[in-house]
Parts: structure tokens; sequence; C-alpha cells
């Protein structure tokens, strides 16, 4: 499907729950907000046929992100579901990787293809203050789950203040050229602010030539990070949902007002 801007709508990300095991700063605000109930989170049967219909109407990739993605109950049996779907060619994960030595091989057998991990920094000390109390070798049996896994390539999501020439940055830069990984440099966000820059090593964040769409836990279909439109998947129906989605998509993005980076996933 295409948007009133001739941009091709072919990427889905979907986070299928507002739950983290970590704490940034930038990302979760203290004290935490409760998590969405039980009851309002999309199933696993819900979220497959939504993708479904989706893939019918031209979405090709699916991400999956959080919150924290492995902290949702049996993630492995909807990844199963998902790789499931023909049209969709390309299956992925975004996640924190403290569990990943737990799920890395089931996912891979479930369809899984490849997952990004985030890495703001691989000092001990700075990772404990950034992440309000993570273990950063929890992070590095992650990535080396994956990789051993072969959910290839592993990409790293560092974010930045400003630019991929910050120390912290820098060194995840080192870490990574000597294992063989990609960083990609995620400019630090602000949606109330209307704050964000283009993915340095990827393609977010350049309104140009954006390609998704966004679903949240609890069933909003969202077409731009930083706009306030959502579409209730569950009142409206899946396709007609699509269809809103793509006529509604802005043509860039200004303010996020009605969500948080915790419960959509960035
Ligand atoms: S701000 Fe909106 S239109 Fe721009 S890249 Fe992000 S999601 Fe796409």
């Amino acid at each position: 499907m295409f948007d009133r801007f001739e941009r091709r709508i072919d990427y889905l990300r979907i986070s299928v729950t507002d739950r983290c095991n970590l704490a940034c700063a930038y990302c979760r605000p203290m004290p935490a907000p409760p998590p969405a109930p039980q009851e309002a989170l999309l199933s696993f049967e819900e979220i497959a046929a939504f993708a479904a219909c989706a893939a019918e109407l031209g979405i090709r990739k699916i991400r999956l992100t959080g919150g924290e993605p492995l902290l949702r109950r049996e993630i492995p049996v909807l990844v199963s579901m998902l790789s499931s779907i023909p049209k969709i060619a390309d299956l992925s994960m975004t996640t924190n990787g403290l569990l990943l030595p737990r799920f890395a091989a089931e996912l891979k057998a479930a369809g899984l293809r490849r997952v990004n991990v985030s890495l703001d920094t691989v000092d001990p000390e700075r990772f404990r203050d950034l992440t309000r109390g993570g273990d950063v070798r929890e992070v590095f049996f992650g990535i080396e789950a994956a990789l051993a896994a072969g959910l290839t390539p592993v990409k790293i999501n560092c974010v930045v203040a400003e630019s991929p020439a910050e120390p912290d940055a820098e060194a995840v830069s080192r870490w990574c050229s000597h294992r063989g990984l990609t960083p990609r440099f995620i400019p630090r966000m602000d949606l109330s602010e209307g704050r964000f820059g283009v993915v340095h090593g990827g393609t977010g964040g350049d309104c140009r030539r954006c390609n998704r769409l966004r679903l949240t836990s609890t069933g909003l279909l969202k077409p731009c990070l930083f706009d306030d439109l959502s579409l209730d998947i569950r009142a409206l129906g899946h396709r007609e949902a699509l269809l809103r989605a793509a006529a509604g998509k802005p043509e860039r993005g200004t303010l996020g007002t009605t969500h948080a980076f915790h419960s959509i996933g960035g």
C-alpha cells in the first residue's frame, strides 16, 4: 500500500508489551507507569490475524518490539504464527538482550530471522546508571547467544545524545568492529518536543522515505511516531484501520503527546 505522499508502506512494528526489565532514563519515566492490564493486550491470535491482513495490503517486514518483547510470555509461539504468513519476507526483533540466552535458539527455530540489540555503552558503571541498575555483561551474553543461534545479522542499536562521535558511541563502535557487528546510532528523541533525527546506519527518522506503521500492545495502530493519530484495530476492523492509517499518515512527524516510548517501542 502507498500513502498520500506516494511512500510505499511495507513495514509494521508491533509492540507486544509495555513492560521492561530495564529502566533507561530516556525511555521509562519514574515512577514507572502501571503496565497495560493483561486483558487489554492483543492476543497472539489477534496480532497474527492483523499481520495477515496487513500482508495482504503490502506489509512485508515485521519487527517485534516492546517495552522488552521477550517479557511477553510464550513469545516464540507468536513468532511461529507470524513466520508462517507467506508474504512476510522479514521477521525481526528489537530487544535489550537480557533474555536472549534463554530464548535465542527457540526464537530461531520458530522462524525469527534476526535481532537488533540495544547497547548505549560498554562501560559497566555508565550502563548501570543509564539503565537504572542493569548489568552490561548480560547484554554481552545475549549478543553471543543471538550469534550462536544464527539470529544474524545482529545489529546494535546505540542511542546517542547528539552524534556517534560521543565517547560512549565511539567505544560501542570499536567494540562492534572487533566482533564484526554493525552499530546503528539513534539520536535521542523527545515526543513532547518533537525532537528526532535520522538513524545513522539505518532508515528510521527519515520522513521522506518513511515506510512504517506501528501497532501498540493494546491494539492502537499509529501511522507516525511523532503524531497523535491512533486507530483502534478492534473497533474499526483490521482492513479499515490499515487503510485509514495509510490515508492519515502525515508527510512528516511533529509531536507525540498521547503516547510514550516505553509503550510503543520507538
Ligand atoms: S516521524 Fe513519522 S513520518 Fe517521520 S520517520 Fe518517524 S514515523 Fe516516519
